[in-house]
């Protein structure tokens, strides 16, 4: 089965390299890589009672084909007469001399399409063309690239069909007689070639339970490396001396969260605590708390921040808050030097710093922790779970806590996470008003541009974000800094701009931040490198250009840099697109504050970069499942798996051998180390 598709007829080098584009390289990845759905040649119509409101096929023979003819454009176009007992219709192809050429008039085909015309004259353009085959009554559409067709595609399929391939049976047979599922060779046939539409559905929920079954077990193991079973308990303690070296008084849900959490942490069963608060809700106090409640404990403390900046702002505000009350802050980046890292990790070693704060560099190789007693990782969901268990193997005694303001559905989260508590803090500081939104059109930015200015005179500041440069090359930064020129030329004359992008070196970053903090910067134009986590109260305006093509929550997010102090803030959405469906989205965020709600719509609506996106979990993407609506199967899944690992922790049986390799490629693939 890890045989190169290379075998197969008709794949030579280009292809292959065609196939590579869709993660294809062995005959078994060709195999599961599963139909879309099905062109339904079940039931084929008549040329005379075939449809006119939708595509359909019909069974028909040839009778003429006409010669070319040159259309504009240099297009080259083919008629073809096809005829049955109710009537003839004419088949028209563009540039597809091969496809025209290749028909022959003693058998009838399947002509796929839509059919036009009246009760006399029919036709249909660029059909798509199939033999008649009465046990394929549904054509398989797989994901293409350019350069491969689906018939050619399911022509390699096809191929690999033909050598009864047998593919490893992944789940045990118990597990498929008790949830009902098909063994893995009829599924495998049954889903490229189905008989009837209920057939496909029990193969596909069968590749759906696989899929889910095998992440499943592969958190399981992920956890059970990292959870050891007991875990340092702190010392009870009073928490007033932290509360009173505060600038504002906390929350009462704030308090709760703290109380929640150090209640746990005081136990030897390791917590694993999830704070969950809307954006802006001062979730950073509570991991400030935990550090602090560690640190009278004599452990300490790790806070990795998926981003360089926000890691800095946690590093300016907690060593100014924590060092007030004697406790050594530090800071680990990726952009240190290797002199300032050895001293850090030194410094870490020995136990002289009781709080890191840090990136994914905290996670290198060499970082060890004299006594880790607790460890945050904030704005989780931007971190890959593999690498949220590889912070936890740096202090295997260590109490867990996740801070994230996505919520995620009970099933998932119990499926990265395990076993969690939640905190959730559903109140704001006080003194905070909504953020005032508005959807304009490109027209209106002039006025908003005014809008802006009017601000940035009585002393406030204020944020343009477009979506620039992600991921482009030189033509995106180019665009970039062209548009900061245009902004500061035509609409800012005379104001401080600055320019923040992701592609930018850190310390430049940084750079920007923090003359952007001091109010050196009045207008920041910036890709969404703000979107998690800065912090700066004195901006009070995000637009946000081509508002469409970001998804709700990240959108909510991008709000959230405002309306942090107690002045009105505003967050103006431009968009010129006319698709009722955008307008919606845009409509319900002018609506809504809350972070849960528009979550939760977000999860129905399905817009762009959703945030079950596999950037929003760090799970690995999924063939087949869909994490955000095949939700009832991942809680069976999830229940099936633990079954499982309750017989076979390591999952070493020897029954169990395909399942392990399984689950070791997809620990692999969420960048974790197997055992
Ligand atoms: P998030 O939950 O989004 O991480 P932060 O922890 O960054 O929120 O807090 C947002 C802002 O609110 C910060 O400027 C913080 O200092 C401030 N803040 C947090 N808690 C309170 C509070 N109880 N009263 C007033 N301001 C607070
Ligand atoms: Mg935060």
């Amino acid at each position: 089965m890890e045989t190169s598709v290379q075998v197969l007829r008709g794949v030579g080098v280009q292809r292959a390299a065609q196939l590579e584009k869709l993660g294809i390289r062995t005959i078994q990845d060709l195999l599961l890589h599963y139909p879309r759905g099905y062109v339904d040649l079940s039931r084929p119509h008549s040329i005379q009672s075939a449809p006119l409101d939708g595509p359909c096929a019909v069974l028909a023979t040839v009778v003429k084909k006409s010669g070319e003819t040159r259309i504009r454009g240099g297009m080259k176009l083919y008629k073809v007469t096809v005829e049955d007992t109710s009537g003839s219709m004419e088949l028209t192809f563009f540039n597809n001399r091969y496809a025209v050429d290749a028909l022959s008039y003693d058998t009838p085909y399947l002509f796929y399409g839509r059919v036009e015309g009246n009760f006399l004259r029919r036709s249909m353009a660029s059909p798509m063309v199939y033999p008649l085959r009465p046990d394929r009554p549904f054509f398989p559409i797989y994901r293409l690239t350019a350069g491969l067709s689906g018939r050619v595609l399911a022509n390699l399929v096809d191929q690999a069909l033909e050598r009864s391939p047998a593919l490893p049976e992944v789940l045990p047979s118990a597990i498929r007689e008790e949830h009902d599922l098909w063994g893995i060779g009829e599924a495998i046939r049954a889903i490229h070639h189905p008989a009837s539409l209920e057939e496909a559905q029990q193969a596909r929920r069968r590749f759906i339970f696989e899929e889910l079954f095998t992440l499943a077990v592969g958190m399981g193991i992920l956890k059970s490396r990292t959870h050891g079973s007991t875990a340092v308990a702190m010392h009870p303690c009073d928490l007033q001396p932290f509360y009173d070296a505060l600038p504002f008084p906390l929350t009462d849900a704030q308090r709760r969260a703290i109380e929640e959490l150090t209640a746990d942490m005081c136990r030897s069963i390791p917590a694993n605590r999830l704070v969950q608060g809307d954006v802006g809700s001062g979730k950073t106090m509570v991991a400030a708390a935990g550090a602090w409640f560690a640190w009278k404990s004599g452990a300490q403390s790790a806070l990795m921040a998926p981003t360089e900046l926000l890691a800095q702002q946690h590093y300016e505000n907690l060593s100014k808050l924590l060092g007030k009350l004697g406790m050594q802050v530090g800071l680990l980046t990726g952009s240190h030097t290797a002199a300032q890292k050895r001293k850090i990790r030194e410094a870490l070693a020995t136990g002289k710093i009781d709080l890191c704060i840090g990136t994914h560099a905290l996670l290198t190789q060499g970082v060890e922790f004299q006594n880790l007693g607790l460890v945050v990782t904030d704005e989780q969901h931007r971190f890959g779970v593999a690498q949220r268990a590889l912070l936890q193997q740096k202090g295997p005694r260590a109490h867990t806590l996740v801070m994230s303001a996505t919520p995620i559905p009970r099933t998932l989260a119990l499926m990265i996470y395990g076993e969690l508590d939640l905190s959730v803090i559903d109140q704001m500081p006080p003194g905070r008003q909504p953020v005032k939104t508005y959807k304009i059109s490109s027209p209106k930015q002039d006025r908003a541009f005014g809008f802006i200015r009017e601000h940035l005179d009585k002393g406030f500041q204020a944020y343009i974000v477009c979506p620039l440069v992600e991921g482009a090359q030189e033509v995106g930064l180019h665009a970039a800094t062209d548009y900061l020129e245009e902004l500061s030329q035509k609409y800012f004359k005379g104001y401080r701009l600055g320019l923040l992008h992701g592609r930018m070196k850190a310390a430049e970053k940084e750079r920007v931040m923090s003359s952007f903090k001091r109010g050196e910067i009045q207008l920041l134009v910036s890709t969404t490198v703000v979107e998690v986590g800065v912090d700066v109260p004195n901006a009070v305006i995000m637009l946000v250009e081509n508002a469409e093509r970001f998804g709700l929550s990240q959108l909510h997010q991008l709000r959230g840099r405002v309306g942090r102090g107690k002045v009105q803030s505003y967050c103006i959405l431009v968009s010129d697109s006319r698709a009722s469906e955008t307008l919606d989205r845009l409509q319900m965020l002018c609506r809504s504050s809350n972070g849960f709600e528009i979550a939760e719509y977000d999860l129905k609506t399905r817009g762009p970069g959703n945030f079950l996106g596999q950037e929003q979990h760090g799970l690995p993407r999924m063939r087949i499942a869909d994490l955000s609506t095949d939700l009832r199967e991942v809680e069976e899944a999830q229940l099936a798996a633990q079954q499982l690992l309750r017989e076979d922790p390591q999952v070493t049986a020897p029954e169990h051998a395909p399942l392990r390799e399984a689950v070791e490629r997809l620990i692999q693939a969420v960048g974790g180390r197997p055992n």
